[in-house]
């Protein structure tokens, strides 16, 4: 049997005003999804443990099985850098770039007026700085990757981002002895890249246009890459994944999971939810395992704008119908933690889930939402670590401990 996992980010939430005191999700008119609880099994999920708050890449690494998530997690710079198509090597060192506008010393917009792209900073700003190489890839509008390569670096250093407007850049400093020279060199880059795009002749035709120059570089988010376990090795299983965002295809190269390109798939708000599901049904053809990532209730979710996630919500659910004719398969649907709109973040509260397969044994919860999969569910609260275990045993893939 084939598995098809739908990851509907930031999917759980709470008792909405706007929505008279249901979810998004109580909500939401979801037929295709009311019919996949009811003739499956459903519960909630602890995606780390009982009410701690995960970010979505922790999440999403006790899902796909590599738990517990320190133990594999190299840091989001490595992840994003992946997602952008970067090639990693073992010691890399990465971080997520911002390119930024400052004035007078002071860090005016965070990401230089969303400049379309950065692609022409690319090569200037791929250097050597004492033996250590740098590699800078451009990602999606203001947003890059910095790659250093090169002996004895350490990825115990600090942002250079202040993180929010009004404020002067940071040095980046170490945070363990080990990290100083790495701290140093990174200085002496951020100060290259300043020089670099000072006089730049993008940044002078965007400054007679009136628009915010891109002339400083924000890093963030630092980590160091390293092979781990590949998917295929770890769960047997031929694997892909479809999603917008770059972190989660970052996620899964990071695995060794391939990342099937869909037309229209954006990781944001409006996304061709119905490619997506089209790229899905035929990906199960060649693949045992199907990844699938939807960004947008998440984002409707940090909004506080219940009414537009239970929209979205529809929306998916109209476009998973192209499910319905595949046979010979185990679905689960959840999400990688709960984003409450009156909350306007992440929440430890538990997501709801279902596993829908013709072999499953069945509950009694007749509809989709946190509410009747706390009551109805028959598998009860699990973990993030145990939806690769249930997605195996359910398909008949598990293998028996001796
Ligand atoms: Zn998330
Ligand atoms: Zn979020």
């Amino acid at each position: 049997m084939k598995m098809l996992l739908v990851i509907l980010d930031g999917l759980g939430d709470r008792a909405c005003k706007e929505l008279f005191g249901e979810t998004p999700l109580e909500a939401a008119s979801t037929p295709f999804m009311n019919f996949l609880a009811r003739e499956g099994i459903c519960g909630m999920l602890s995606p780390i443990e009982k009410g701690l708050v995960p970010e979505s890449s922790p999440a999403h690494f006790e899902i796909l099985g590599y738990s517990p998530f320190q133990k594999f997690y190299p840091g989001r710079g490595p992840l994003e850098a992946l997602g952008i198509g970067c090639k990693l090597k073992e010691g890399d060192v990465a971080f997520r770039v911002n390119f930024a506008t400052v004035k007078d010393g002071i860090v005016v917009d965070r990401r230089a007026g969303r400049i379309e792209s950065v692609k022409e900073f690319e090569d200037l700003l791929t250097t050597e700085i004492d033996g250590a190489e740098f590699i800078l890839k451009a990602g999606v509008e203001h947003r890059a990757a910095l790659i250093i390569r090169g002996p004895d670096l350490s990825e115990k250093v600090s942002d250079s981002d202040p993180h929010k407007t009004g404020l002067p850049p940071k040095k980046v400093l170490p945070l363990s002895p080990e990290a100083q020279k790495t701290a140093e060199i990174l200085n002496k880059y951020i100060d290259f890249a300043t020089e670099t795009l000072k006089n730049h002749k993008i940044n002078r035709e965007r400054e007679r246009k009136g628009l915010p120059p891109a002339n400083l570089i924000l890093l963030r988010g630092a980590g160091k890459f390293r092979e781990v376990e590949s998917f295929k090795e770890r769960f047997k299983l031929k694997a892909c994944c479809i999603a917008g965002g770059g972190l989660y295809k970052g996620i899964a190269r990071f695995f060794g999971i391939d990342v099937i390109k869909v037309e229209g798939a954006t990781g944001k708000k409006k996304s061709d939810f119905e490619a997506k599901f089209k790229a899905a049904k035929d990906a199960l053809k060649s693949y045992d395992f199907v990844w699938v990532h939807i960004k947008a209730p998440d984002l409707f979710g940090h909004d506080g704008d219940a009414v537009g996630k239970k929209s979205v919500l529809e929306e998916i659910d109209k476009a998973m119908q192209a499910l319905y004719e595949v046979n010979n398969i185990v679905i689960c649907v959840t999400g990688d933690h709960s984003t409450p709109c009156p909350l306007k973040n992440h929440s430890g509260d538990d997501v709801p889930l279902l596993f829908f397969a013709e072999t499953v044994r069945k509950d009694l919860t007749p509809a989709f939402g946190e509410k009747f999969c706390m009551l109805f569910g028959g598998l009860g609260r699990i973990r993030g670590k145990d939806v690769m275990n249930e997605l195996l045993n359910l398909s008949g893939r598990a293998e028996i401990i001796e």
